[in-house]
């Protein structure tokens, strides 16, 4: 391989995990897909490119920062990690509380070695997830695992039902084989809320009221156990099943369609084509992050499973699998305690208030920006005695550290990644200096389990990732090797998920929810659902100060909205936290009950969703019910 030409991989939160080619001239950097990597196929999507961008722009932190009052003060590497020392040691000492708060922008194998660490020091961590844990809960509890058919097999699938997956924002090799099911003669039909770009992917576009996906997947499948007789008799022998067919029957089916906004012929028409099979039915993240979301997941399974769809090629249910499945990190620390969770990443600010904690330590998450109550956590934070953020710019988490220590990102530092949504593992390689002196969270935590634990610190970094490999009973032998030579290598899982029906629980069977619980009323002065969705060209807050200004708010063309707001214009968006200034802006197809909100931006330059979010818990999973939150608009007088 040209030398100036490194085979590395993509670490950003992101499902598809991309073996990437870079070209280094000079100061220019390129990036593309690695052709021989089978599941990036040689190409990649935009975020990457923003990513670049990135990585040069001028407001980086290039030293570590210690604050001063009101400023910040550059401080040398050995000073910082003293500071930290010592203050660990401090509150070791007096057991007093500790908290690692780590996210999913630090992933792979190095980045969990790091949250090990903290767990061998006993320190607390949040239960849950900000993103999918709903989800994942769901169908473990569904199908005894996480798994689902690889991703490829959707290439060839006959039918595919979309429930809410947003293929023009994310997944772009999930959307590539939507594309190709199509060329093959596959019929696609999108269930959604709407607002998003669906439809170029879509034969039929059905749109469904916000948290109602569980109450059209039990329509559907009421109207399949008439048309198939065989699903009365998968459904009995599920776990639970009969529990559910009573529900089923004691629903009127008006009752159930009344919930989901859609007519009775779209139902008809869903309900045909899982009674026909086979039906991919390829779940979207969305529908979990409501109180019910652990319910929408299970609801689908079920009607995937109870009409005879799991466990064959062209059907299955795809939420996604662990990134963490090839590479096991049990071999670090054994003798750690088992994780200390007393609170949930739903709650943190909540949590970090009640319990004051002497020294947080932050790396990989921008966590007042993403988790709910973004005014209540930074608070938090300010107030505990210690606090180091470790990131690469001046987030709005950041800005309430006492200690800031400037992080290589991806592309600087190397890493071995996972992905939740295919079985590549792959490698991503520096490629860059990390600008001035910022390093690798490995090597930050690395310095400091030097200080802290002589007798046992962090392996070398080659060390831990190979050592790794070799736990790995899912990966060749030769699996380093293999990666330094093609930057990847495939773990060896079954192509099928579930083959014939069998699930992973002890017994084999689907264990299916009973019922479906109605939905949680709303206070009449926020009647707006707050959906806030994931962005085309950013993942998470990793977004340039160039490109935000006046948030916007998409409404579809029949909100109620629109009789007091014009379009384009500024208003007030309020829910009982508090008020932002956004734009409204007219969307296509969006449900009148709810209004959209592109995540993501910062608190500090006036954006900050979360900061109306209340703290809620998703029903399964301890996921945050991001989704719950009531909003209203109301006109501005100085637009
Ligand atoms: S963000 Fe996702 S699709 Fe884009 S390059 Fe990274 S892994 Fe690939």
């Amino acid at each position: 391989m040209d030398p100036s030409r490194i085979c590395t991989a993509c670490t950003l939160d992101c499902p598809d995990t991309c073996s990437l080619l870079a070209v280094r001239e000079g100061h220019r950097l390129t990036v593309r897909g690695n052709p021989a990597h089978p599941y990036t196929q040689g190409f990649v999507c935009g975020k990457i490119h923003s990513w670049l961008r990135r990585l040069w722009a001028p407001n980086r932190i290039r030293e570590p920062l210690l604050r001063q009052g009101d400023r910040w003060q550059p401080i040398s590497w050995t000073a910082a990690l003293d500071l930290c020392a010592e203050h660990l040691q401090w509150t070791l000492q007096r057991e007093a509380i500790m908290v690692h708060l780590q996210g999913e922008a630090g992933r792979g194998v190095l980045h969990a070695a790091c949250k090990r660490f903290f767990q061998s020091l006993d320190a607390i961590s949040p239960a849950g997830s900000l993103c999918d844990s709903a989800g994942i809960a769901a169908c473990e509890t569904d199908f005894g695992s996480l798994e689902h058919n690889d991703i490829r097999e959707l290439e060839t699938a006959r039918t595919i039902i979309n429930w809410g997956k947003d293929l023009s924002r994310s997944s772009v090799h999930t959307a590539a084989l939507v594309r190709r099911a199509k060329r093959n003669g596959a019929q696609v039909t999108t269930i959604s809320p709407g607002g998003d770009g669906n439809r170029a992917f879509s034969d039929r576009y059905i749109r469904i009221a916000p948290d109602s996906d569980r109450f059209v997947a039990a329509a559907v499948l009421k109207r399949v156990l008439e048309l198939d007789p065989s699903c009365r008799r998968r459904l009995e022998a599920a776990s639970q099943g009969s529990a559910y067919l009573a529900w089923l029957e004691a629903m009127s089916w008006e009752a159930l369609l009344g919930q989901t906004g859609c007519g009775p012929e779209e139902l008809e028409h869903l309900a045909r084509l899982y009674a026909d099979g086979p039906v991919v039915s390829l779940l979207g993240w969305g529908m979990q992050r409501y109180r019910h979301g652990g319910e929408n997941v299970r609801a689908i399974n079920a009607l995937a499973y109870a009409s005879g769809q799991i466990g064959i090629p062209g059907g299955g249910s795809y939420f996604n699998i662990g990134s963490m499945r090839h590479l096991p990190l049990d071999w670090l620390y054994p003798e750690a305690p088992a994780p200390r969770q007393p609170f949930r990443w739903s709650e943190v600010g909540r949590a970090l208030s009640r319990m004051r904690p002497e020294y947080v330590w932050i790396a990989g998450s921008n966590v007042v920006n993403q988790a709910p109550e973004s005014k209540r956590t930074a608070e938090a934070l300010r107030r505990s005695r210690f606090t180091v953020v470790v990131d690469g710019f001046m987030t709005d988490t950041a800005q309430c550290a006492d200690l800031v220590l400037p992080a290589a990102l991806m592309l600087e530092q190397s890493e071995i990644v996972g992905s939740c949504l295919h079985d590549g593992v792959q490698l991503s390689r520096q490629v860059l200096p990390p600008p001035g002196q910022a390093r690798s969270d490995y090597s930050i935590i690395r310095a400091l389990s030097e200080r802290l634990r002589p007798d046992a610190p962090l392996p070398e970094e080659d060390a831990c990732l190979t050592t790794t490999l070799q736990h790995s009973p899912s990966l060749p032998e030769q699996a380093w090797n293999v990666m330094q030579r093609q930057g990847f290598v495939i773990g060896d899982h079954p192509r099928l998920a579930f083959a014939g029906g069998k699930t992973a629980h002890f017994d084999g069977r689907f264990h299916c929810l009973p019922s479906c619980s109605p939905p949680i009323p709303c206070d009449p002065a926020y009647p707006l659902r707050f959906i806030t969705a994931v962005r085309r060209d950013s993942v998470h807050s990793q977004i340039g100060q160039e490109e935000q200004g006046t948030p916007e708010v998409w409404l579809g063309p029949d909100s109620p909205v629109w009789k007091e707001i014009a379009p384009g214009q500024q208003a007030r968006l309020v829910s009982p936290l508090g008020v932002l200034r956004v734009r409204c802006v007219p969307s296509r197809d969006l449900h009148p009950d709810a209004v959209l909100y592109r995540r993501g931006d910062w608190m500090s330059l006036g954006g900050g969703a979360n900061q109306l979010i209340e703290s809620q818990t998703t029903d399964l999973g301890g996921g945050t019910a991001y989704y719950e939150q009531r909003v209203r608009l109301e006109p501005l007088h100085d637009n």
